[in-house]
C-alpha cells in the first residue's frame, strides 16, 4: 500500500466539502433530525493533516471531537453531474477524520470556526481507486478502543447523490475532497490520544493528539 500525502502530492484540493448529519443515528445523538436534503459545509485545505500527523487542540476549545468518515477524492472537473455518472468524476476513496471543536460549533451559528482549525482534517493513508463504497465497515478507535462502528450503507445520502447535489452547487476540481459524514459514537479527544479511522478496503488512518 502506497502512503499518499495530500499535503505534498498533487493536485492539492482547492476545497474540502463535507456533508453534515449524513447518518441518522449521529444526527440523533447531537439532538438533530436526519435532514431532507444534504447539509454541506466547507473545511479549508489549510486544515489538512497527513497519516501519522499530530492533531492540535486549539486553546479556544474545551471539546475537540473525532468524526471518522469516508472521503471521496475528485479526479476530473465536475459540474452538474448526474447521480448515475458520479463514478466518472471520482478518482478514489480514503479515510478522513472531520475533527470538530464541538463547543465552538454549537456556540457559532455556522460551522466554519469549529471545523477549520489547522490539523482538523486528517486524510489518508492512501487513495483506493478500485472500490465500491456502497457498503463498507467504518470503525473509529481511540487508544485502541472502538468508539464508532458503522457501515457506509447507513448513509442518509449515498455517494452518487452527494456528488450530484454538491456539483449542482459548485464546480469540483481534481484533488477536491468530499467528506461523506460520520456514524454515531462521536466523542472527545485528549492530549496524548491516538485516533484511528479504519475503512474496509482502504486501510487505517492514524493520528496522534498533541
Ligand atoms: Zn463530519
Amino acid at each position: 500500500m502506497k502512503i499518499y500525502n495530500f499535503l505534498e502530492e498533487g493536485p492539492r484540493p482547492s476545497k474540502i466539502v463535507a456533508v453534515g448529519r449524513n447518518y441518522a443515528e449521529h444526527a440523533k445523538e447531537l439532538g438533530n433530525e436526519a435532514p431532507s436534503e444534504p447539509i454541506i459545509f466547507l473545511k479549508p485545505p489549510s486544515a489538512l493533516l497527513p497519516h501519522e500527523g499530530k492533531i492540535v487542540r486549539p486553546p479556544q476549545s474545551q471539546r475537540v471531537d473525532y468524526e471518522g468518515e469516508l472521503a471521496m477524492v475528485i479526479g476530473k472537473r465536475a459540474r452538474n453531474v448526474r447521480a448515475d455518472r458520479w463514478r466518472d468524476f471520482v478518482r478514489g476513496f480514503t479515510c478522513a477524520n472531520d475533527v470538530t471543536a464541538r463547543d465552538l460549533q454549537k456556540k457559532d451559528v455556522q460551522f466554519t470556526r469549529g471545523k477549520s482549525f489547522d490539523t482538523f482534517c486528517p486524510l489518508g493513508p492512501h487513495i483506493e481507486t478500485d472500490l465500491d463504497p456502497a457498503d463498507l465497515s467504518l470503525v473509529t478507535r481511540v487508544n485502541g478502543q472502538v468508539k464508532q462502528n458503522g457501515r457506509t450503507s447507513m448513509m442518509v445520502f449515498p455517494c452518487p447523490v452527494i456528488v450530484e447535489f454538491i456539483t449542482s452547487v459548485m464546480t469540483l476540481e481534481p484533488g477536491d475532497v468530499i467528506l461523506t459524514g460520520t456514524p454515531a459514537g462521536v466523542g472527545p479527544l485528549q492530549s496524548g490520544d491516538t485516533v484511528e479511522v479504519e475503512i474496509q478496503g482502504i486501510g487505517t488512518l492514524r493520528n496522534h493528539v498533541a
